[in-house]
């Protein structure tokens, strides 16, 4: 009987698309086809809705962990396609089950305790019966699921599952079973073929990159804007970014920060175009002119003002921002207000209601953590004000403001304006 090791990988809410679904699967393929250069994929094909990638069995984990990789797909599952024969089912199965309860075990001896494998749904939590006893005569616990994509299959769900598990009670030594927290789930689905598995792990979700239009990042050298412009991504949207930096009050080293941390961006949300923008001139302005209480507030509108004509160069769709409500002086409510105020595109907060530890959790996946933490200076830390302005309304800023050459001062931050390369890391 020919059995071969696929990948299996699901849409999630690309399914909710109605009409458009055809259209958003498509680009969800396209970037997985990317991500999958260099690997050998003897077939794709789909059955009810999902599609399988056929691979060698050397294959599977780097398929596995490329798919993992791209946006819009929930759950991303290696099994063994088998042809609808239920002995070569229970053949596959069985293999299957005792090479994860071999591991299991290899683990249970090396450290004490029932791992669960690798799989990221919490199928296979630990089973408290088995912790602190690496003792060979206890039983791996297992259960079995079943999903009949296919109706024309005479038998229910919970039937089959109880005849499979019966198979494997009897052909795998030290298994019981457990429906509620096993070890190991034993996932078999029902199609035109039969495909087993044993692990399932979760996707990146979100939307296929790009089908969402186009943001331009405001990428300071933080850790939470380049977690904000991925949160955006994973929502569809094409990335550009922009640095504002204030060269030479800030050294080179800050512009390279920004030039690494979009390197690393493009590792999770593909390509992107950065731009760098020198504020000297304009912070200078401020400091001469305006109450120093402001600054900040001054300073991210003249930001917003230059990167409305970025994006409207760029054809970027909407702004976007690491702010979170509350976090800084400068991120309560009124601030924030204000400096809309300036901006004709909409700005996209994707934080404004996430605490830093969650942001934090976000970058370290992300990889950006470790790059932002270090301490290069920031234009907005060199000119930021002891006691700053936390509840500003817009008629005392706009009085401030009326003391700069706005217009003038925009155009001269565009002359410094450059694309950059994004440098690898
Ligand atoms: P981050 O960690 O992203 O720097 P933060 O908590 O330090 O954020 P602020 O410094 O107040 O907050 O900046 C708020 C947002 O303004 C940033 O998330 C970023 O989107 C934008 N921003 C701030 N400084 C810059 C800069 N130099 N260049 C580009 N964007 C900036
Ligand atoms: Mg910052």
């Amino acid at each position: 009987m020919n059995v071969q090791w696929v990948v299996s990988v699901s849409y999630g809410e690309l399914i909710l698309k109605g009409k458009n679904r055809r259209q958003f699967t498509k680009a969800a393929l396209r970037h997985l086809h990317k991500a999958l250069a260099g690997i050998p994929v003897q077939a794709q094909f789909e059955q009810f809705g999902k599609v399988f990638l056929a691979v060698d069995e050397a294959d599977v984990e780097r398929t596995v962990a490329a798919a993992r990789r791209v946006f819009g797909l929930i759950y991303v599952t290696p099994s063994l396609q088998v042809p609808r024969d239920e002995a070569a089912l229970r053949e596959a199965a069985a293999a299957l089950l005792s090479h994860r309860v071999a591991t299991l075990r290899e683990q249970d001896g090396s450290d004490s305790r029932i791992g669960d494998a690798g799989t990221s749904d919490g199928g296979t939590s630990r089973n408290a019966v088995m912790t602190g006893s690496p003792d060979a005569a206890h039983p791996v616990t297992f259960k079995v699921d079943v999903k009949r994509s296919d109706k024309s299959f005479a038998v229910p769900s919970p039937e089959f599952a109880a005849r499979v598990g019966s198979w494997m009670l009897e052909d795998v030594p030290g298994l019981a079973v457990d429906v509620h927290a096993p070890d190991i789930t034993l996932r078999v689905e029902i199609r035109e073929d039969f495909f087993v598995s044993v692990d399932r792990y979760a996707g990146m979700g979100g939307l296929p990159a790009g089908s969402g239009g186009r943001g331009l990042l405001l990428l300071s050298g933080g850790i939470d804007s380049p977690a904000a412009g991925f949160a955006l991504a994973r929502r569809g949207l094409s990335l550009s970014a922009v640095h504002f930096h204030s060269y030479p009050f800030t050294s080179e080293r800050a512009q390279d920060k920004a030039r690494r941390l979009a390197a690393q961006m493009e590792r999770t949300v593909g390509p992107m175009r950065l731009f760098m923008v020198n504020l000297t001139d304009i912070y200078t302005a401020i400091a001469r002119h305006c109450s120093k209480r402001n600054t900040t507030v001054l300073s991210r509108r003249m930001m917003m003002r230059i990167a409305d004509r970025i994006a409207d160069q760029d054809h970027d769709d909407c702004l976007i921002t690491g702010e979170s409500l509350g976090q800084v002086a400068s991120q309560t409510i009124q601030g924030i207000s204000v400096v809309n105020e300036a901006a004709r595109h909409p700005i996209l907060r994707p934080f404004i209601a996430t605490d830093k530890t969650a942001i934090i959790d976000i970058a370290r996946d992300i990889g950006t953590f470790d790059i932002s933490i270090e301490p290069f200076d920031d234009c907005c830390s060199i000119f930021a004000p002891e006691h700053p302005n936390t509840r500003p309304s817009l008629a005392e800023i706009e009085r401030d403001e009326a003391k700069l050459d706005v217009e003038g001062l925009v155009a001269q931050a565009l002359e410094t304006l450059e694309r950059v390369d994004i440098e690898s890391p």
